[in-house]
């Protein structure tokens, strides 16, 4: 699979309820194969997935989110490269990409009403530190990270 290029301009909060989104992935998996019927299987699922990695929706959120942990777990390399190839600006705390899917129950407000991490450190995830690492994990237009064309894209994911 290749990377995508797309600017992704995902706002929170306009994910569905997850049962409703489970019937409509059921749906769409249903029209996917029955209007890729030439295609392999490996193909079909390759088409779907590109055509919702971008997506503003719950299930769009999920596969970054699996994209990012996938790619954190087996591939580092990846993530980092992307990182310190593509990735400028800074994370300004806004603490949103806390609430992607669900809130985070270690998100705290401080006296300030700012948003902080109660586990920031050794303990936070892997996909915390990561996030974004790349545009197409980027969804958050208030996110201080933006991203530059990578000079050396990775081939497969
Ligand atoms: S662990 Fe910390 S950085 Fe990660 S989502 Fe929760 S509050 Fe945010
Ligand atoms: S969305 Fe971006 S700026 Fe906001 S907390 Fe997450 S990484 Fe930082």
């Amino acid at each position: 699979m290749l990377f995508l290029p797309q600017k992704i301009n995902v706002r929170l909060k306009e994910e569905g309820q997850p049962l409703q989104t489970l019937g409509s992935i059921l749906d769409e998996w249903a029209a996917a194969v029955a209007y890729h019927g030439g295609m392999s299987f490996n193909a079909v699922v390759n088409t779907w997935y590109q055509s919702k990695i971008t997506e503003r929706t719950f299930l769009g959120q999920l596969l970054r989110k699996l994209r990012r942990s996938y790619l954190g777990t087996f591939k580092p390399e990846v993530i980092q490269k992307s990182i310190e190839e593509t990735r400028k600006g800074d994370c300004h705390r806004c603490g949103l990409c806390c609430e992607l899917i669900y809130k985070c129950p270690f998100l705290g407000k401080d006296h300030q009403n700012l948003p902080y991490c109660r586990i920031y450190g050794d303990l936070r995830p892997a996909n915390c530190k990561n996030y974004p690492f790349d545009e197409t994990d980027s969804e958050i237009d208030q996110c201080g990270f933006t991203f530059k064309e990578s000079t050396s894209k990775p081939s497969s994911r």
